[in-house]
């Protein structure tokens, strides 16, 4: 039978029979409905309900589901052409000029570049590239960010994923970064705070050992854990400290990468910051196909030229996945979708404003760009951490409604994200808003408001 002509029941079947979920247990698999296609910002499922991608997916759809034609005939025509070589035995074309583009768009001396396939493998790119180049071993990551599922990106995740893992992968060191739901105790104002925040990295590094950390490897803007951005000053005290103790410093920019902040990378909300390496994935093809970065400085890259790298995988530099990302990025260019963000940045503003103001469930918001989170009150005052060993019904109420007024997206209780295609229209935004909006309802009853 032709691709297409299976009834649900057969899709379900099959499904049941055989289909693991991964970060959900197995029998979630019933409430996942079966997405036939997508158009523009929407996706539809097999029984004709239209759901607007509220999240982008996983934050990667960034210009939706209806490709660009130039992206279409770009990646067919490298099919076509040379479907793959593996990148130690042949090099192409789309890969020196899509490492061109890349390193032209990236501030500074980020000049050396691999391209793996996942942000996990990136991440993993990254923590081999800064041991073997310092000859040190310790990672410093913070506490709530997330930097993949293989071994060492999920040991270096600060969240619960990482218990996944038993914890039990030596050299990852945890750091708090600083955190807006639990600012009262740092200090009286953000300056103080911000010091306090540095003196305690610095402190720890100290106690950890100088000479043992080969790289503090960070999220530029948290999103699990609530599109958390650390206050004005922090991002350049730890580049300075990275540059007081020879640590290597790393923006995991997988998620906000390529416009998602309404900057080209995330740290470029960072004035004057420069990494000595950058990951990114998702937005680099905008998920159409599987693809990610590692980008290095010059002299880091340099001192590869001896010795290898030391990891690698087979569909590192995939031909076909990197003309794909080659024609998103020129599409992105071309129909400027940076001011495009930029734009609607204030819509977005104040629609989350307007929301907070008018569901008592919605204790505050923040947003980046086309990337915003509210934070639920919880009942009694509990601490949010509880959010992913219970979560509260009123929650599963509200994904509920999510639903039903035509959302789709991820939901990490207490933090509601928004985070839509970037190539969303005004009017499709502020209808997401709206869907939201109504769905807030079964949130505000939930937790008896
Ligand atoms: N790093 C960040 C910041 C991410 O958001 C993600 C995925 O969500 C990853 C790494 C892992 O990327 P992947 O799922 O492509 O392996």
């Amino acid at each position: 039978q032709p691709m297409g002509t299976w009834t649900s029941e057969e899709i379900r079947d099959a499904v049941d029979e055989h289909v693991m979920l991964t970060w959900a247990p197995g029998k979630a698999r019933h409430n996942v409905p079966i997405i036939t296609h997508g158009e523009g910002v929407y996706v539809f499922d097999d029984k004709g309900k239209k759901y607007l991608d509220w999240t982008s997916q996983a934050v990667c759809s960034n210009i939706g589901y209806t490709v660009p034609d130039n992206v279409v005939e770009g990646t067919v025509r490298q099919m076509k052409e040379l479907p793959f070589i593996y990148g130690g035995l042949g090099i192409t074309e789309v890969r020196a000029r899509l490492a061109s583009l890349v390193s032209d768009i990236l501030p500074g001396d980020l000049t050396g570049m691999v391209f793996p396939s996942s942000g996990s493998e990136a991440n993993e790119a990254a923590i081999m590239c800064a041991r073997r180049y310092t000859g040190k071993f310790k990672v410093i990551n913070w506490y709530r960010s997330y930097h993949g599922g293989t071994t060492n990106s999920q040991q270096a995740t600060g969240d619960f994923r990482r218990w996944f893992g038993g914890d039990n992968v030596p050299g990852f060191v945890k750091a708090f970064a600083p955190y807006p739901l639990f600012w009262d105790y740092a200090g009286d104002n953000e300056a103080e705070r911000t010091q306090m925040a540095l003196n305690m990295l610095e402190e720890q590094i100290l106690n950890e050992g100088p000479d043992t950390i080969a790289l503090i490897q960070f999220e530029s803007v948290i999103r699990g854990g609530g599109v958390i951005m650390p206050p004005p000053g922090y991002m350049q005290g730890v580049r300075a400290i990275c540059d007081k103790y020879d640590i290597l410093m790393h923006c995991d920019e997988v998620m906000v990468g390529f416009g998602r902040t309404g900057k080209l990378f995330g740290f470029q909300n960072y004035e004057g910051v420069i990494p000595d390496i950058v990951t990114a994935a998702k937005g680099i093809t905008s998920a159409i196909l599987p693809l990610s970065m590692m980008a290095c400085r010059k002299h880091i890259m340099d001192g590869f030229e001896d010795k290898p790298l030391g990891w690698g995988s087979t569909y590192q530099a995939h031909p076909v996945a990197m003309a794909c990302a080659y024609e998103n990025l020129k599409y992105m260019i071309k129909e400027d979708i940076l001011g495009h963000v930029q734009e609607l940045e204030p819509v977005f503003e104040d629609c989350m404003r307007t929301l907070t103001e008018s569901h008592p469930s919605i204790k505050q918001y923040r947003h980046v760009g086309m990337f915003g989170c509210f934070d639920a009150h919880l009942p009694n005052g509990e601490n949010p951490q509880l959010q992913h060993t219970a979560v509260h019904e009123a929650f599963v109420k509200y994904r509920m409604a999510y639903t039903e007024n035509g959302l789709i997206g991820l939901l990490r209780a207490p933090h509601l994200h928004v985070a839509p295609p970037l190539t969303i229209t005004k009017d499709e935004l502020l209808d997401g808003f709206d869907r939201q909006d109504r769905a807030l309802y079964a949130l505000d009853e939930g937790l008896g408001y």
